[in-house]
């Protein structure tokens, strides 16, 4: 990380030249073990909690309470995966002839890219980041453009914590020059992405060109089913936090809400009084329930989303659909939670990553129609329903084709020793988080014949 920090000041090219070879001049053999992530990465995490929640909550404008939550969640993966070390299993089994031994161990996969988008600026870079290191694995993290210095904090605590310079290097810059710089440099044997959907198109051709291992998170289009049979005020609440937390701004948001025609006119009529009640404002006032959208982009493409539902998708604007800009309101990006309803399921907002305070309402005639809407949708990351019948829950369960489901549960809340990771235009088949990131981040199954004579 020295290493990391003067190269720091170096331009682009050179600044990714020397955090690859600060890296690669590491042998990573010898952090086998998770001998480098122990508890008092944790201890440090902890210690500067407050501080880190504060210095992300003005980096990217998430409330307090988030952004508390975001550093939680890389104390948590740090503990937790650190125990992990201790438990990097291969297995024995008899061989074929009397004089072999076979074995499976498992192996650091080597110097591993990371990119990470800005919505969860510490939390998923820990993801990537803290089993990488307990695998045995060297990494160069290019957090988004957005968000470096919770990034940068987090690896300033793993200098603190003893890992060794060139174990950890960061890089900043933009996803065109340093980011591809990443994706195609040789010296990287795995790159792990979480991002847009589009983007992590790029990222996986250009890992295929130099058949690199690729992990991809991406985006999605989640929805929550309200049956006829669902406790109402239970799923407004799913509703509200699922849609709005984070101001939209999560790959697990519940912008679609699919909801049986025999409830949807309460549904409706409660969620958007709930929606019009929302604090918005700064995220560092206590008070504030929904803060800011990221940036003047993401205004710009959130209300053009807006128009397009109102115009082009023929849905009504029940609530929200404007941008606030009276008084300190001025100062920064803020858009009202908005509700649609009355959307049809193959419109643009009922089908595309808006990714800001926006969900849409879409009627549903019976269970099998609304897994049909909700699996009709080119991305997979979350689901949930609220229902009170067991079998509905399991027949919506298996039916849905997603990487995550919740019962009476909103479609977000990763924790950290759970597969995460969706399906079809969300992913690529791996999983983050739980044992199951470390079968990606390190080679298994290396079968090793000892002649015993
Ligand atoms: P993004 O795709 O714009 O950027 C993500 C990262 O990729 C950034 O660090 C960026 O600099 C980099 N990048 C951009 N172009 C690149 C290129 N050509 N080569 C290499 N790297 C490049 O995404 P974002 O706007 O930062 O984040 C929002 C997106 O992330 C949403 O689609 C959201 O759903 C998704 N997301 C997914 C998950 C998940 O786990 N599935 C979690 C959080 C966010
Ligand atoms: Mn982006």
């Amino acid at each position: 990380m020295v290493q990391a920090k003067k190269a720091l000041a170096k331009k682009t090219k050179t600044r990714k030249a020397r955090a690859v070879s600060s890296a690669r001049s590491n042998d990573y053999q010898n952090f086998i073990g998770g001998r480098w992530v122990s508890s008092r990465l944790g201890e440090i995490l902890i210690r500067d909690k407050e501080k880190y929640t504060a210095d992300m909550t003005r980096e990217m404008g998430k409330v307090l309470k988030e952004a508390g939550g975001d550093v939680q969640e890389a104390i948590d993966c740090t503990y937790y995966t650190a125990g992990e070390g201790r438990r990097l299993h291969g297995f024995t089994t008899p061989a074929e002839m009397p004089n072999k031994f076979a074995m499976c161990v498992r192996q650091p996969v080597g110097l591993c890219g990371l990119i990470t988008p800005w919505n969860f600026p510490m939390a998923i870079p820990s993801w990537k980041l803290i089993p990488a290191l307990v695998c045995g694995n060297t990494v160069v993290i290019k957090p988004a453009e957005a968000t470096p210095l919770s990034t940068y904090n987090l690896v300033r605590a793993c200098e603190e914590a003893g890992i060794p310079p060139g174990v950890v290097n960061l890089v900043t810059g933009y996803g065109e020059t340093v980011g591809a710089g990443i994706t195609n440099h040789p010296a990287l044997r795995l790159v792990s992405f979480t991002g847009s959907t589009d983007t992590g198109r790029v990222v996986a051709s250009a890992c295929a060109e130099r058949n690199a291992i690729c992990s991809l998170e991406m985006g999605g289009k989640n929805a929550i089913i309200v049956m006829d049979d669902a406790d109402i005020d239970n799923a407004v609440e799913g509703a509200v936090w699922g849609a709005f937390g984070t101001s939209g701004q999560r790959c697990t948001a519940s912008s679609r809400l699919v909801v049986h025609k025999k409830v949807y006119k309460q549904f409706a009529k409660k969620l958007v009084e709930r929606t019009r009640a929302l604090r918005v404002g700064n995220g560092a006032d206590p008070k504030t329930e929904v803060g800011p959208v990221i940036n003047e982009d993401a205004v710009h493409k959130i209300m053009s989303y807006i128009d397009i539902g109102e115009h082009e998708d023929a849905a009504t604007l029940a609530c929200g659909g404007q941008r606030l800009t009276k008084g300190d309101y001025a100062h920064g990006y803020f858009i009202e939670p908005t509700v649609f309803t009355d959307v049809a399921p193959h419109t643009r907002i009922a089908q595309e990553e808006i990714f800001g305070p926006v969900t849409s309402v879409i009627p549903a005639n019976s269970l099998d129609e609304a897994i049909e809407i909700t699996n009709g949708v080119r991305y997979g990351l979350s689901a949930a329903i609220y229902t009170q019948d067991v079998n509905r829950a399991f027949h919506a369960m298996e039916e849905t084709y997603t990487g995550i489901f919740y019962v009476n549960s909103s479609t977000i809340g990763a924790e950290v020793h759970l597969p995460f990771g969706g399906t079809k235009g969300t992913g690529n088949g791996h999983r983050e988080a739980g044992t199951q990131v470390l079968d990606m981040l390190s080679d298994l199954m290396i079968p090793i014949s000892i002649d015993s004579i």
